[in-house]
């Protein structure tokens, strides 16, 4: 009966979800990350069919007809509309799922999402109904620096202070982790969008040039940066001429680039200074000693870890798999019992 039971129980396959305002990913136990997707949905405007979710959803930013709408429900770091982040998680846990219906009665999985820490206690709430709707045995909530920083490998259960920045779409996440908690937590919303935006705004005064979301999106991946690190580039880029209407297309430097992103970049930096002012002083001197870890996609900005240490005066390190830290956190939270039924006490399940 024991074999019986614990075979079962390797095949429930449980589950962790990074719930983020630009990405979701899914990691199943014992097999890794599965799902790697933008958190987006497209549906329709008056019935609400859920047309496509994911990558598939994102292709269609900025070329729907009226009837569909494309919808990030997290991108501020709050749920903004309950419907479309159940069918996404729906979406996301049936994909999972379908691979194991042929063999019935194999437990539902236990999972833990890890949500931005500004949402609302009603917002939980709404995560965790949908994640159990969704199919789910048992859902728990994480938060999502705690999950970045277990997931960095920060030794986050000493009484030791640790701090983890996790820049991702819509915001930018600050916490400083002792013994198990969050000691001081802040959240901004600027991070790799406002980025997209500095860069629309810049072509736009600079050009007369109107570009898409997504073009921006490509030009920061491509020659962004926070300080100068690189050599220098240069690269053309297309969109609309705003005095002519007409298709246009102009060169920019690494340069120009860095200085659009620069007023974002420093709201950011200014908010770690914030946080580390409003640390105290021991745990500030554990973070001097072991630096600060950046994650999610913002810390891939090539110079952002080496201004980040200029004004801090800080030994700054990105983590390793930066977009995945808080989905493999997730998953250690999974495997960690102790950890699992803290979260639980803490709220988590029901
Ligand atoms: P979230 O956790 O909020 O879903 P992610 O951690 O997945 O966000 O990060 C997504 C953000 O990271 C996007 O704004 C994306 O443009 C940005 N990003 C991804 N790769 C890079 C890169 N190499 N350089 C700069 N920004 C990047
Ligand atoms: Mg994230």
């Amino acid at each position: 009966m024991f074999f019986i039971n614990s075979f079962l129980s390797s095949l429930s396959h449980d589950v962790g979800i990074d719930l983020g305002t630009a990405n979701t990913l899914v990691l199943v136990k014992g097999k890794g990350i599965l799902i790697r997707e933008p958190t987006i949905i497209a549906q329709h405007k008056k019935t609400r069919q859920v047309l496509a979710v994911g990558a598939e959803a994102k292709r269609m930013i900025g070329k729907t007809p009226s009837m569909i709408s494309v919808i990030r429900p997290l991108r501020d770091g709050v749920i903004s509309d309950f419907d479309a982040t159940e069918s996404l998680l729906k979406y996301f846990v049936s994909k999972i799922h379908e691979s194991r219906s042929i063999i019935p009665k194999i437990p539902r999985p236990r999972v833990v999402v890890g949500i931005p820490s500004g949402v609302t206690e009603v917002e939980r709430r709404a995560v965790q109904d949908a994640t159990i709707r969704a199919g789910a045995r048992e859902a728990y909530l994480v938060e999502e620096p705690m999950a970045a920083a277990i997931g960095a490998g920060l030794p986050t259960e000493e009484a030791k202070g640790s701090m983890i920045v996790d820049i991702g779409g819509g915001t930018t996440e600050i916490a400083v982790i002792s013994l198990g908690g969050i000691v001081i937590n802040r959240s901004v919303r600027v991070a790799g969008d406002e980025m997209d935006q500095d860069i629309i705004n810049y072509a736009r005064s600079r050009y007369n040039l109107l570009l898409g979301e997504r073009t921006a999106e490509e030009i920061k991946i491509s020659i962004g940066s926070a300080y100068p690190v690189d050599k220098e580039s240069k690269i053309a880029i297309r969109g609309r001429d705003l005095a002519s209407g007409l298709p246009s297309s102009v060169v920019v430097t690494s340069g120009e680039i860095r200085e659009a992103l620069s007023n974002t970049v420093r709201v950011v930096i200014e908010a770690i200074k914030d946080t580390l002012e409003e640390t105290p002083p021991e745990l500030v001197s554990d973070i001097m000693e072991n630096g600060i870890t950046l994650a999610g996609g913002g810390s891939l900005l090539p110079g952002v870890a080496e201004l980040t240490a200029k004004e801090t005066k800080m030994p700054v390190i990105v983590a390793e798999d930066a977009l995945t830290c808080v989905v493999r956190g997730a998953g250690k939270v999974l495997e960690n019992a102790s950890l699992l039924r803290r979260i639980k006490i803490c709220g988590g399940a029901r």
